[in-house]
């Protein structure tokens, strides 16, 4: 049986190394890839038609527009010409926004509520789209499916329940935790960079952030802080990716500095 385990394993490693890897965009960071993007951007466009089923588009005009132009800009910015994009303000206080495989981008209008400008939903916007080019989704099924696998062989090999538990909870604590919030690290790095590209001054990612993970009352942002968590040593990673960004923003061809303004103070 340990024969077995270990040809299985030299396999799979040989697979990977053929098929498995790809390079992140911007960041140049390789990661295990076992999904196509085609496959997964069938799953986005069946879930974003659930998400548009689920929400009312929103009728505020200057909602809708300010994420027409900086969703045109970042689009373009990221050189992801295979993507089919779509963008839409969904009505409901909920304060979330996502895009999904293919260039599927959804912002919710509860967000849109606590942003003061255009800039800022440009930084929401560019993050979550960091989340799509860089595949993350595929990139967390992929090791998905290497943990199953993984599973099935540890299990098979040492015919073990005990071996079989300790695998699992070690793959859940050494691989499945961090890696969301690399992600995150990740995401943002290339947000920060598409929206300079895209014209919007950077400092806006850093002002938004601050403003409400200092807030005790940013219960409000509760659903974008579950999923994107935010400390301080992401806002300080923002600040140090800063010059790269400025560096883009003064490359900008149109610059827009902080766009629409949607609100003033607070
Ligand atoms: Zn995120």
């Amino acid at each position: 049986m340990k024969r077995f385990l270990i040809h299985s394993l030299f396999l799979l490693v040989a697979v990977i190394g053929f098929t498995g890897c790809r390079s992140v965009p911007i960041t140049g960071r390789k990661q295990l890839m076992l999904t196509t993007s085609g496959y997964e951007n069938e799953l986005g466009v069946t879930s974003y038609a659930e998400y548009k089923e689920k929400f009312p588009r929103s009728t505020n005009e200057t909602y809708n527009r300010a994420l027409d132009n900086c969703g045109k800009a970042i689009a373009e910015a990221s050189g992801q010409t295979d993507f089919e994009w779509q963008f839409t303000v969904l009505q409901t206080d909920t304060q979330n926004a996502f895009c999904l495989p293919g260039g599927k981008v959804a912002v919710y209008s509860g967000i849109m509520d606590v942003m003061q400008n255009e800039a800022e939903l440009a930084f929401v916007v560019a993050h979550e789209v960091g989340h799509a080019i860089a595949r993350h989704g595929g990139e967390r099924m992929s090791w998905g499916y290497l943990q199953s696998f993984g599973g099935i062989l540890v299990a098979l090999g040492f015919q073990s329940d005990l071996a079989s538990s300790a695998y699992s909870i070690s793959t859940q604590v050494g691989v499945m935790l961090p890696f969301s919030r690399s992600n995150e690290s990740e995401a943002d790095l290339i947000g920060l960079i598409l929206m300079s590209r895209a014209g919007y001054n950077p400092q806006a990612a850093v002002q938004f952030w601050s403003r409400f993970s200092q807030d005790s009352k940013s219960s409000m942002l509760g659903n974008l802080m579950s999923t994107h968590p935010c400390d301080a040593k992401r806002i300080e990673a923002m600040k140090q990716n800063m010059a790269i960004a400025e560096a883009e923003y003064q490359k900008a061809q149109n610059k827009k500095g902080f766009g629409t303004v949607f609100r003033r103070g607070r």
